[in-house]
């Protein structure tokens, strides 16, 4: 039996994973899961799957946690503290589905103890993408990636060697407003910016593809994880969301990943990796689907493409600040405070602000360091908001 943790449970990634899980119980020895304020599902799940430890973020719900897990046996704890002390039990595979910054000291303490680390969590490579790499490396642990584009970019390279990749492309739909002028973009609610056309997610990230701040992430992630330059990736905008990604190599072939967008595709390859095995997906149709679109993205429409690659060439902490500051963005704007549009305008400010002190090349990179850069970066995102709204 693998012994397995997921951290981030009750989400979108967290859910899909436990359905795989679910659908073969006997192979998997439940260690520890996390959740946040869905104290009934992650008390439900935990029972379930018979897991040692259930951890809610919230430390003013443990009681409640630990009322619904009653006499179940499964330990109950709570706080960013006992996440991170659940991540050091000792696991062979671990989800790393948190939502944002706060997933990074759990998949570092996992890779700490010499587990496989499936990761969601794209914040992880964006903010400290050094450092995770660096653990991993020392610590015998290993990152599959299960964000849907590097885990096809991961498939395209088995058996190939990078020396002989020339470019990595990476798809997007495009998000809710693919098809809207600049103006409606401007006046956008987060209502309509939480309506994903092709694929069901958090709010979250489905903001975030709509302003294509997720791309960003993800192009700081592809460089992160394929140690490739920055000038080697690409983005393509593919409104069916079908072709995840393809690897362009030095004779001319691209290969490319073509699968239909649901996450328990590569959820399932990491989980069984370097295996493949049977996946409860829909078989593409593709005499059926007919055409596949392409285009370039519009860089007026989605400037945050344009900020990520200054973020790779400032380099250092640039991607901690980028990460936190598009963080901030994103709650103003979810609170109605600024604009769809203005998320950008905040981003851009705090890297520019920031990029002296906090975006050196070569600068140590620790824990300390990130997470430093991260509050640094939320304060004067906060500031800039002020200045806006
Ligand atoms: P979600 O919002 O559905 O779930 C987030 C999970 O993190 C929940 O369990 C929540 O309780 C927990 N959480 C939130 N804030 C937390 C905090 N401060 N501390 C501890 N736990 C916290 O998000 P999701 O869509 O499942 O995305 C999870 C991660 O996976 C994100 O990094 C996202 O970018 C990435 N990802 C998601 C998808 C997708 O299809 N949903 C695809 C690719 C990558
Ligand atoms: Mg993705």
């Amino acid at each position: 039996m693998r012994k397995v943790s997921i951290f981030g449970a009750t989400g979108s990634i967290g859910q899909n994973t436990i359905d795989l899980i679910k659908r073969d119980p006997s192979a998997y020895d439940v260690v520890a899961l996390s959740g946040g304020q869905n104290i009934q599902q992650l008390a439900e799940d935990a029972v379930v799957l018979g897991a040692d430890v259930a951890v809610t973020a919230d430390e003013t719900r443990l009681s409640e946690l630990r009322a619904a897990l009653g006499d179940s046996g499964v330990e109950a704890a709570a706080g960013a503290r006992a996440i991170v002390e659940a991540a050091c039990r000792p696991a062979d595979w671990v989800m790393s589905a948190i939502v944002g910054a706060a997933g990074l000291p759990p998949g570092l303490a996992a890779l700490q103890q010499g587990a496989t680390l499936a990761l969601a969590n794209k914040e992880s490579l964006v903010t400290a993408g050094q450092l995770i790499m660096e653990t991993a490396q020392n610590h015998g642990g290993r990152i599959l990636p299960v964000d849907s584009e590097h885990s096809a970019v991961f498939q395209a390279l088995v058996g190939e060697d990078m020396d002989a990749v020339e470019r990595i492309v990476i798809t997007a739909s495009g998000g809710a407003f693919r098809d809207w002028s600049l103006e409606d973009m401007a006046r956008a609610t987060p209502e309509q910016a939480s309506s994903h056309p092709n694929w069901n997610m958090g709010q979250r990230i489905t903001v975030d593809s709509a302003s294509m701040f997720n791309k960003a992430l993800e192009v700081i992630e592809t460089k992160e994880f394929f140690n490739c330059s920055h000038e080697q990736i690409e983005v393509l905008v593919h409104p069916e969301s079908l072709v995840h990604a393809l690897v362009g190599f030095k004779d001319g072939a691209l290969m490319a990943h073509v699968g239909p967008p649901d996450m328990r595709h590569a959820i399932g390859y990491a989980l069984h990796w370097p295996e493949r095995q049977h996946l409860p997906v829909a078989r593409l149709d593709l005499a059926n689907i007919g055409a596949l679109h392409f285009r370039a993205p519009d860089p007026q429409r989605y400037p945050a493409l344009r900020l990520a690659h200054e973020v790779l060439e400032l380099g250092g902490h640039a991607g901690a600040v980028f990460n936190a500051a598009k963080e901030r963005a994103l709650d103003a704007f979810l609170d109605h405070r600024i604009g769809f549009l203005q998320m950008a305008d905040v981003v851009e400010e705090v890297l520019s602000q920031l990029s002296p002190s906090h975006c050196l090349k070569n600068a140590e990179m620790s824990l300390d360091t990130v997470t430093e850069t991260d509050h640094v970066a939320r304060r004067t995102a906060d500031t800039v908001i002020e200045q806006l709204a």
